[in-house]
């Protein structure tokens, strides 16, 4: 699954681990939560009577949703002023993987047409189109790149605002009156500058890349049509009868404690975050310049957040690394066992490869270090 099973170690390369860039692992902010602070204050202790039951508030359209997690996230996203909150249902998921199906089911569903096209524009978070195809669902289909597609009736175009995997600030391309899914898992002021509260129909957030916790599995939709909640509440019924309290309890302590901080310079995670990354990307720019033209990386603009009240660029969690000759660039990193996601499995070009920019210290620092190995050599041969 991981793909590097079958991969030979030499002796000679024993003592280079195999780096897994592939996923987006997003373990690099797990030292901001080992701080002496953060450390006292996020614990979560559940006795074991509590949580029994599989309802939170059977009078709410997400009937499993607990109430303090929905405070918690609308008051993250007032805090951040990254999304509207009003007059729209939350419906907690197992993740947003796992919303993005529901959304997808419920508008699909909910179509006269079907089945519904999908499509994304290239290069596309590769996970979609595995959701969009794996069970095969006679109430839509994956049509591939949006930029491309023109055939005739309804569809559903994702967004993905910051893309992942390639950073971009993104609008829908196709326009033909569709319905969009918004993913704005990466639109956070750690990543990118917040330039105004997004407001649409259907918007997709994950606990996973705020501040990191993946594995707890909670994602969120803000859903403004009822019968489209009701849908996705029905699909996640049917999917795993709800979401575990016990992560929708540790989601709300480390939510609220990101609301809480977020205005204290020395404590806010967003303040923390955002100089992680850029670090990190200022390290790679600075690696991929040193190679001179043998490797490139997308140039992002500069916009006034609204959060930190400054002008700043895009730090995706995510490298979009491209090589200038026609190579397979995922073969040639995996030669120096650094698995990365080929550009093809997200719709575009084998000489492009994700990188992912969250993993540990260590990871990311073997990570430069053989990127200037793999330059070395290319420029020996040619
Ligand atoms: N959307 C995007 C754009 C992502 O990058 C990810 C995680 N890689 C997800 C959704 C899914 O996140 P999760 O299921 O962990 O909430």
């Amino acid at each position: 699954m991981f793909g590097f099973e079958n991969m030979k170690i030499s002796s000679s390369d024993a003592a280079n681990p195999v780096i897994n860039l592939d996923q987006g692992d997003p373990t690099a902010f797990q030292e901001y939560w080992m701080s002496m602070t953060m450390k006292e204050r996020c614990v979560v202790v559940i006795p074991g009577w509590d949580l029994m039951s599989y309802f939170s508030d059977k009078t709410n359209v997400c009937w499993f949703l607990r109430q303090d997690l929905a405070e918690a996230i609308k008051a993250l996203h007032r805090a951040i002023g990254n999304a509207a909150t009003e007059e729209r249902y939350i419906v907690v998921g197992n993740g947003s993987s796992q919303l993005c199906q529901a959304a997808l089911f419920a508008l699909s569903s909910l179509s006269e047409d079907k089945p519904l096209s999908i499509v994304a524009a290239v290069p596309y978070y590769s996970t979609y189109e595995e959701e969009a195809s794996y069970v095969q669902s006679q109430l839509y289909k994956w049509e591939g790149d949006a930029r491309t597609f023109n055939k005739p009736g309804p569809y559903i175009e994702i967004v993905t605002s910051p893309n992942n995997p390639d950073g971009t600030i993104r609008e829908p391309v196709v326009n033909r009156g569709g319905k969009v899914i918004y993913d704005f898992a990466y639109y956070w002021p750690h990543y990118t500058p917040i330039t105004h509260r997004q407001d649409h129909d259907i918007m997709l957030f994950t606990f996973s890349k705020i501040a990191g916790h993946a594995g707890s599995r909670i994602g969120w939709a803000l859903v403004k049509d009822i019968e489209v909640a009701k849908k996705m509440v029905q699909y996640l019924t049917i999917n795993s009868i709800g979401v575990s309290k016990e992560s929708q309890i540790r989601a709300t302590v480390i939510l609220n404690e990101l609301t809480k901080s977020c205005r204290i310079k020395s404590e806010s995670f967003f303040e923390y975050g955002n100089e992680k990354v850029k670090t990190r990307w200022e390290s790679l720019r600075w690696v991929v310049d040193k190679t001179g033209d043998t490797f490139t990386l997308p140039d992002y603009p500069q916009a006034f957040c609204n959060f930190f009240g400054k002008s700043s660029s895009t730090y995706p969690a995510f490298a979009w690394l491209g090589c200038n000759e026609d190579k397979d660039l995922e073969s040639l990193l995996k030669e120096k066992y650094v698995l990365t996601r080929g550009g093809e499995r997200c719709g575009s070009d084998k000489k492009y490869v994700r990188v992912n920019m969250l993993g540990p210290n260590k990871d990311f620092e073997d990570f430069l270090n053989r990127l200037l190995t793999i330059n070395w050599a290319l420029r020996e041969v040619s």
